[in-house]
């Protein structure tokens, strides 16, 4: 019905499976609308550097404020764009806002951080990715130190000799890449040590255990791995004090969450690095 069409965050598991696909359906149509009419935003997550505090980078995350739907998370829409094509639309789109707002500061002469973009599987190994990418930020003329990558590993689409290849490409022109949700997926440890990521984010759901001792055992592990392969760790969703200050023993130098801040509107974000730059 309609008033539980427009109640979020939105429970499946209250939902039948006629249901479901009606919902998929819905979701389906009215993106095609979103993307047209400008109700997709971008929000912005800061990225912390646990030894300093200090805000070292953003991640930049989907939102879809639909009309008929309400709040859509990309938690939902991400997948369904996926499946029907329209993904990479979704993240050209996304990485568009990004250059637009770092182009903006550039040009004023505000201070800069890198800005992470997620580029789903499906899009960075379609035939497309590499042009989508270097078309766009083409266009907007801002140092490739300021515009990172973050890539989700696939089981279903993993391609080592194709990653390698576009990573390559990317850091080549200067463009570091992160493994986004690393330990959820794939995860061959001997195929990251070969795959030029600069940097892993591990995923929230360790985070989330890290007081239970197998899990700190199995983040510790992580965040040792990590600097054997001189790559970057970023412990994502951090939520309590306790999991930021194990995070910190256990030596892990950057993390996101909660705890520190929620993702939020770009004139939020802009007024933020003001404060900063400001200090
Ligand atoms: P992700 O890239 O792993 O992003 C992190 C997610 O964790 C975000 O969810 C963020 O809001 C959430 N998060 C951050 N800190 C905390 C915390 O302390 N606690 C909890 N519970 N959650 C936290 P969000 O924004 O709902 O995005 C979900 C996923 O959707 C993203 O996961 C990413 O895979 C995908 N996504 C979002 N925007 C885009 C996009 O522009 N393109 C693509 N391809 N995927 C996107
Ligand atoms: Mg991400
Ligand atoms: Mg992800
Ligand atoms: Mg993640």
């Amino acid at each position: 019905t309609k008033s539980r069409l427009q109640n979020t965050p939105f429970s499946y598991f209250e939902m039948g499976t006629d249901e479901m696909i009606q919902r998929e359906l819905n979701i389906l149509n009215q993106l095609q609308f979103g993307i047209k009419n400008k109700e997709l935003t971008v929000y912005l997550q800061p990225k912390i550097n646990l030894l300093t505090n200090e805000i070292e980078g953003f991640e930049a995350l989907a939102r879809w404020n639909s009309p008929v739907l309400g709040n859509v998370s990309p938690a939902e829409f991400i997948p369904i764009a996926e499946k029907s094509g329209k993904i990479n639309e979704i993240d050209n789109l996304i990485l568009r806002k990004v250059l637009i707002f770092q182009n903006h500061r550039q040009t004023n002469g505000l201070k800069m951080i890198p800005i992470a973009v997620n580029i789903s599987p499906v899009h960075f190994y379609s035939e497309s990715f590499i042009n989508d990418f270097l078309s766009l930020v083409a266009e907007y003329h801002i140092s490739p130190h300021y515009i990172k990558i973050e890539v989700t590993e696939s089981v279903e689409l993993f391609d080592f000799v194709k990653a390698k290849e576009i990573l390559l490409e990317l850091k080549k022109l200067g463009y570091e890449s992160s493994i986004d949700d690393f330990g959820v997926g794939f995860s061959s440890l001997s195929y990251l040590q070969q795959l030029p990521f600069s940097e892993i984010k591990i995923d929230r759901s360790f985070i989330n255990d890290i007081e239970n001792s197998d899990m700190h055992a199995v983040v510790q592990t992580i965040v040792q791995l990590a600097d054997k392969l001189r790559m970057h760790v970023v412990a994502e969703g951090i939520e309590t004090s306790e999991q930021y200050s194990i995070l910190q023993k256990i030596g892990c130098k950057s993390g996101q969450g909660f705890y520190f801040h929620k993702p939020m509107p770009l004139e939020e974000a802009q007024n933020l690095l003001d404060s900063i730059s400001e200090k």
